[in-house]
């Protein structure tokens, strides 16, 4: 009994012990600089790298957001999406791109309300979100979500949706078939990947309305396409998008 009691005390002195070792051994370093971390508001990344996001701001192509000064971009004076607009806060690179790799990937959800309150911060002016009817995160299959435990798009769907006051629908575009990883196939074959992935439930529930879709990153625009698609079967007055992050070779 009396041994069993030390050793509850000596147990925690131990662990703080071994902590301050790892402390020594490996100081916590910034994952974006590798600089010493420091005194940080936020987890893992440095207020340096944190104030150090590039935000896309115009001239910008009226209709997918690319930075462009002659107006529409040539992909989108050629052949036009069918959503209306689409913006992204900042380019997918750097500490955005590892903030995002935190939060999706090593599947730190508290993560969120860091990722959440700066897409609150860098609404594109032209977009005004009180305006939409419904908010719709771009869906993961349920086998992906039962892997990383939340969808990241709908995390991102609630903040704002909280925040501007507008309702968040995730039952009603669903992903129901489970395809391939997305990264590595080219182009054509990420586009035919997805076709019929996704589907509508209720779909009168759309009809008229004015929907945003929210994304955490926007790469070759294969999955909003084949969404955005989807969401015009419903008949709604309006599709746009709106992404935390975009890829840069776009
Ligand atoms: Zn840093
Ligand atoms: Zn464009």
């Amino acid at each position: 009994m009396r041994s069993k009691s030390i050793g509850l005390h000596i147990l925690p002195l131990l662990r703080d012990m071994y902590e301050t070792a790892i402390i020594f051994l490996y100081p916590a370093e910034c994952r974006v600089c590798t600089e010493f971390l420091g005194a940080t508001t936020i987890p893992y990344i440095c207020n340096n790298c944190w104030q150090d996001i590039h935000y896309l701001e115009p001239p910008w192509c009226d209709i997918c957001g690319t930075p462009s000064i002659n107006g529409l971009c040539d992909p989108c004076a050629t052949t036009p999406p069918r959503y209306g607009k689409l913006r992204s806060i900042a380019f997918y690179q750097t500490t955005l791109q590892q903030a995002i790799h935190f939060f999706k990937f090593e599947k730190k959800k508290a993560f969120a309300q860091h990722l959440i309150q700066l897409l609150n911060a860098h609404i594109p002016l032209d977009y005004s979100i009180p305006e939409y009817d419904f908010i719709l995160p771009v869906p993961i299959h349920k086998k992906r979500l039962r892997e990383r435990g939340f969808n990241q798009a709908t995390l991102l769907a609630n903040g704002i949706g909280k925040s501007e006051g507008v309702p968040v629908l995730t039952g009603t575009l669903i992903r129901h078939r489970h395809t391939q990883a997305q990264s590595g196939l080219d182009r054509e074959a990420r586009q035919k990947n997805l076709i019929g992935a996704f589907e509508i439930r209720n779909p009168r529930m759309l009809n008229g309305k004015r929907l945003l879709v929210i994304d955490d990153v926007f790469t070759t625009g294969a999955t909003i396409r084949e969404i955005v698609n989807e969401l015009w079967t419903a008949d709604p007055a309006e599709i746009d998008v709106l992404t935390l992050a975009r890829r840069r070779e776009l």
